[in-house]
């Protein structure tokens, strides 16, 4: 039976990620009107995922999930309903339907549904395959990692690297296996992937570069496309993320690669709905286009501002719209090595590396004209800082590198 709140939601949220958190708080903050609803699938009081591949795989920290909010007194305002999957969305009539029955309407809906992790493919049903996305998720793994001696991490991206790190450091016989030839060296570079693969090594990671997994056979035997293959007590498949919910694909919103289209105020196709964070194909207020991006930090940034601008509009509305307009950007500890990063996130032509005292460096990535696409540091804050300026100013590439003066570029 389906039981239908009468009074529209001022705001309904759903998704308590950065994104969704971030947007209802935001909303209250700016005296937005009517009542704010957050929901969510996940049953757990919104929580940081970031330490969950980080301090608390590697059993540093209990899992048991930061608080996204530094100051929880918002919550007070905030009909916060987890443990619920939001199953259809009706934007003609503004209502959803949850997956206890009850249909919601609102005056203002903010998508914040972030990413899914991708499957491995050809993995045997019931086969110790794990994903790591939810705190949930993470404390499945650490159950797994009690029993297991060996484990077989798949993707050398910055999950699977930091993840690899973690369960090495915490004595697991650990290999990542990769269809890259070094970590990460199609998105940072072949001098990254090589510092990348030398500080996995250090912490006693075996690297498998250059092989795709073809199947995983039970309990967690992997096999490679060398013909050769892994056994291990436990796999960890991180291989990248996905959009493909029916409640997105069936919503009637413009849809791109699976992202919803946003504009630079972060507005879907429909005047009533905005979308925040992963799920977001954003348009880059500096940069002019649209762009994907699955960081923490920016989920934060692009939560705030739909919770800001939806408060705004319509009858009853508080306060200006703004536009997306920072440098994309996130930290990495792979491990206890720091990189920030920040780029537009679509490439790069040239990368000039600036070598600083003791391990520290800056890795500069430009386009094909020599403009500034991105800044990679190790150790030098400074850069990272700086580097974010030089993005939104479109700056060359020769002025970074002019202001290098502490280390040497090769
Ligand atoms: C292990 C790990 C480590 C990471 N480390 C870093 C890092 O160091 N730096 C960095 O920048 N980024 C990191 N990231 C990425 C970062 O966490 C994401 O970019 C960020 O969480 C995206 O935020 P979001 O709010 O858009 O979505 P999410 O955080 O994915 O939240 C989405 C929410 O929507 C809910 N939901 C989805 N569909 C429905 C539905 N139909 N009904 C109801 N609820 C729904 C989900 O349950 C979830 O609560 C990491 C991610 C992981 C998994």
């Amino acid at each position: 039976m389906v039981s239908t709140s009468t009074q529209p939601f001022g705001l309904l949220v759903i998704g308590s990620g950065p994104a969704g958190v971030h947007a209802a708080a935001a909303y209250v903050e700016a005296g937005g009107p009517g009542l704010v609803c957050l929901v969510s699938a996940d049953p757990d009081e919104p929580y940081e995922r970031p330490p969950l591949s980080k301090a608390v795989l590697a059993g540093e920290e209990p899992a048991e999930g930061s608080p996204i909010l530094e100051d929880d007194s918002v919550w007070a305002q905030i009909d916060l309903r987890l443990g619920t999957h939001v199953d259809t969305l009706d934007t003609d009539r503004r209502r959803v339907r949850t997956s206890d029955g009850q249909e919601l309407a609102y005056e203002r809906l903010i998508l914040a549904t972030g990413s899914q992790p991708s499957a491995l493919p050809g993995a045997d049903p019931g086969a110790r395959v794990f994903t790591l996305r939810s705190l949930e998720h993470g404390r499945r793994l650490l159950d797994a990692v009690e029993d297991s001696r060996s484990v077989v991490v798949v993707g050398s991206g910055f999950i699977g690297c930091e993840a690899a790190a973690s369960l090495a450091g915490r004595g697991l016989q650990t290999t990542l296996v990769t269809p890259e030839p070094a970590p990460q060296v199609a998105r940072l570079g072949d001098w990254v992937g090589a510092r990348i693969a030398e500080w996995l090594e250090a912490v006693g990671v075996e690297l498998r570069p250059g092989v795709e997994v073809e199947g995983v056979e039970r309990p967690a035997t992997v096999r490679l496309d060398d013909g050769s293959s892994i056994e291990a007590d436990l796999v960890l498949a991180a291989v990248g993320v996905t959009q493909s919910q029916a409640l997105l694909t069936e919503s009637g919103l413009l849809i791109e690669d699976g992202h919803l289209v946003v504009d630079e105020e972060l507005r879907t196709s429909n005047p009533h709905v905005w979308a925040a964070g992963d799920v977001a194909r954003a348009q880059h207020a500096v940069l002019g286009r649209a762009l994907s991006v699955e960081h923490w930090g920016d989920a934060i940034t692009m939560g705030q501002l739909a919770g800001s601008n939806a408060a705004a509009q319509g009858p009853g509305g508080t306060g200006t719209s703004g536009r997306w307009s920072d440098p994309p950007g996130f930290w990495s500890e792979i491990g206890g090595h720091t990189m920030k990063y920040s780029a537009w996130g679509d490439g790069f032509e040239e990368t000039r590396v600036v070598e600083h005292p003791e391990g520290a460096f800056t890795v500069w990535y430009a386009d094909a004209v020599g403009e500034v696409v991105g800044v990679l540091t190790h150790q030098c804050d400074e850069d990272y800082e700086r580097g974010g300026e030089l993005l939104v100013r479109r700056a060359s590439l020769s002025e970074a590198l002019g202001a290098a003066t502490t280390g040497e570029s090769s």
